[in-house]
Order: C-alpha cells, then structure tokens, then sequence
C-alpha cells in the first residue's frame, strides 16, 4: 500500500457490528465479562480503548513500525520514553529541540539523575565525540525548531546501530509523509499529534512508534502503569486528521517554498531559515531524506530587537500569533518570548534564536494571501 492510501486505510476496518465506515469513539471506562477474565481483549479504558487501538495501529504502519503507543499529549509520550532511563544514564539531544522537552529533560529528570547534553547535530562527528559510557539515547529533532536545522539521521543510526542506545527521532516536523526514521536506524519514533497529524488545531495528543519488541513491550507497560492516555473523542480526531495527512503535507510544503523565497528577496529580512534553500547548510540531507521542506520557515530581522520582531508579528491579519504549529491555518509565533521562553537566553541566542527571529507555520491557504499579508506587515 502506498502512503496515500494507508493514511486512510492502515488498520482501519468498518465497524464489525454496525458496518458504520468511522472508527466508533468507545466512549467507555470498562467492558463487560462473560465470565472472570473471559473478556475480547478489553478490560478497562486505561490499558485498552478500540479507538485508540485503531489509532495506533494507523500510525505504527504509517511510520513503517510495529507498535504505536499513544498519550494525551506529545510531552506524556516524551515522558514515557524518558522514564526508560535510570540514575546515571545521559542523554544527548539536539542544542535547538522543542522547549518543553528541554525543561523536561533537564528541570524534571535532571533531579532524578539523568543527565542531558545539548548540542549541535549537523555535524554527526560531534554527536560521536559527545558519546561516553553512560550515554543511553540520542534525542534528535529534524527539522529542529526553530531554527530548521537537518541532522542526518542515517549517520545517527550508524552511530547507534548494535550499542545499547536508543536512538530516539521526535519526527513531528517532519510527519512519516515526508520522513521515516525508523527506516534510517532510529528505534523510536515521538509525535505530538496535536501537530500535523491531526492538522487541525483542534486536539492535544502524543504517540510513539517502534519497531523493537522489547521496547513495545515496556512502552505499553508504561502507558498503563503511568496512565497519561488518549481519551477515545482524541484519538478519534487524530485519525480523522491524518486521513488528508498526504494532501496537507503537500501543499504545506508548496507554501512554504512560496512564502521563503518571497521573504528572502524583502529588504527588512536578515536570514531566512527553509531547508529547501541550496544554500541552507544541510540542503543534501534534506533533499535525499525528506520528500518536501515541510511546512515551517523562520526569519530573522536586520534590525533584531523584540520590538522590531513586535511590529511584524502584531501586523499580520491571516497569520495568527500563536503557539503550535501544523493546522490548516497559518500562525506566526516568536521562539525567545513563546515557545522558547523556558531555554535561558545566552543558550537561546548561541543556537541563533535571536530577539527578532520570529517562526511561520505555514498553512494551507492560497499562498498568494499569504505572501500579501506578510508583505503588508514588513512594509508597514
Ligand atoms: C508541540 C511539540 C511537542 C510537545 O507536544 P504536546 O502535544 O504539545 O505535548 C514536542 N515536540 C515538538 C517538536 C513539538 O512541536
């Protein structure tokens, strides 16, 4: 089956008691035995619900995987994979990841013995230098946020391949429509399905994908020792979502390309981050393992201050400042004082996320309106 196609197929039946083509939302906290422990698989909506089931089967095939483990948010997933780690155990993630999973990493887990590194990954040779004997994962986000930086994930996979790290991929940029890491040697795989997947800002979720039954194993273990699950109403929205997930990444990333090159050619704009540029340092990478761009591209301005970058991202009307990323509508956001704001400054600014950088989720409007509603803010 081709990608199109399993995003509305993969692991999807029609209702077995009712013929209905929707995934039912089994709204329901426990099922009815025949007789102790005589049950059809479903005991109690913590450990198993149908329409999560549906869910993370979908997303395990999409991701070329085997297991899918979903929770209520991208973080519970990402806490999830955290809590595979013991006292002692580091982990060495990208310099420019996700802020949430910055402060997790360091202000949750750091108290309980877990060491984290954060470093520059688009050079693999620096990932290996960082390795000691007790890293146990590398974390890597490509593209990173927000500054659309590309590690090479078949180089990360080399390093890993045979060793007792896991090689962990956050691909919520990316989607398994543009990239899949598991393919490339990454073990595990983490979405925050509130992004593209679901792709209409309508819904939190997380999931995980991997291939390894050992780790299956002990991520479902976790799931339901720990508890941070889906309700059925999400994972509902999350699989309707990733029905249109080809066509959307499609024209995401036709708008972004629209929208870079147009800032770039503007007088008030600096630099302008969109791995699809030759000139971006990681260009190849992205080329041989992404199909398009996607759908993020930031900016930074020629004069860099908060009040300069203020200007732009109150001026937009079709652009809406705010946080998130990966709906349908486009929004503007700016990293240092949103999404950004919990990585102290001096660490914020080393990896480029300086005062006027500001962050474009591209959506899927007509991109000539977009561009028009950008270039109305930097004229102004
Ligand atoms: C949003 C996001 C997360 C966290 O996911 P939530 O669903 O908000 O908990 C993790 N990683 C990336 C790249 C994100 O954009």
């Amino acid at each position: 089956m081709k990608f199109g196609t399993k995003v509305i197929h993969a692991g999807i039946k029609p209702d077995e008691s009712t013929g209905a083509i929707m995934t039912p939302i089994f709204q329901t906290s426990t099922y009815v035995q025949s007789a102790p422990g005589e049950h059809k698989g479903y005991e109690y909506a913590r450990t198993q619900n149908p329409t999560r089931t549906v869910l993370e089967k979908n997303v395990a095939e999409l991701e070329n995987g085997k297991y899918g483990i979903s929770f209520g948010s991208g973080m519970a997933a990402t806490d999830t994979i955290a809590k595979l780690l013991k006292p002692g155990d580091e982990i060495i993630a990208s310099n420019d990841i996700y802020g949430g999973t910055y402060r997790l990493f360091r202000e949750v887990y750091g108290p309980y013995g877990i060491k984290s590194k954060f470093i520059d990954m688009e050079n693999v040779a620096d990932v290996k230098s960082a390795i000691t004997e007790n890293t146990k994962m590398i974390w890597v986000e490509t593209p990173t946020n927000p500054m659309l930086n590309i590690v090479d994930l078949a180089a990360v996979g080399e390093l890993t391949k045979g060793t007792d790290m896991i090689f962990c991929v956050d691909n919520t940029f990316a989607t398994p429509y543009l990239q899949r890491p598991l393919d490339l040697g990454a073990d595990l795989i983490i979405h925050s399905a509130t992004k593209y997947l679901s792709g209409h800002s309508d819904v939190v979720s997380g999931i995980i994908v991997c291939k390894d039954d050992e780790l299956g194993e002990q991520l479902y273990f976790l799931q339901n020792a720990a508890g941070a699950v889906p309700g059925p109403q999400d994972c509902f929205l999350v699989l309707r979502g990733i029905k249109t997930l080809a066509i959307r990444m499609d024209r995401h990333g036709e708008n972004a390309e629209a929208v870079a090159k147009f800032l770039i050619t503007h007088d008030k704009v600096d630099e302008v981050f969109w791995p699809g540029f030759e000139s971006h340092p990681n260009h190849e990478i992205a080329k041989s393992q992404m199909l398009n761009f996607g759908g993020m591209v930031s900016f930074n301005l020629k004069e860099d201050t908060l009040e300069a970058a203020k200007k732009i991202l109150t001026g937009t009307s079709l652009f809406a400042l705010a946080e998130s990323l990966g709906g349908v509508e486009s929004l503007i956001g700016h990293p240092a004082t949103m999404t950004h704001a919990s990585i102290p400054q001096e660490d914020r600014i080393k990896t480029g996320c300086v005062d006027s950088l500001i962050r474009l989720s591209i959506g899927i409007e007509d991109e000539e309106d977009l561009i028009a509603d950008l270039k109305k803010a930097l004229d102004a």
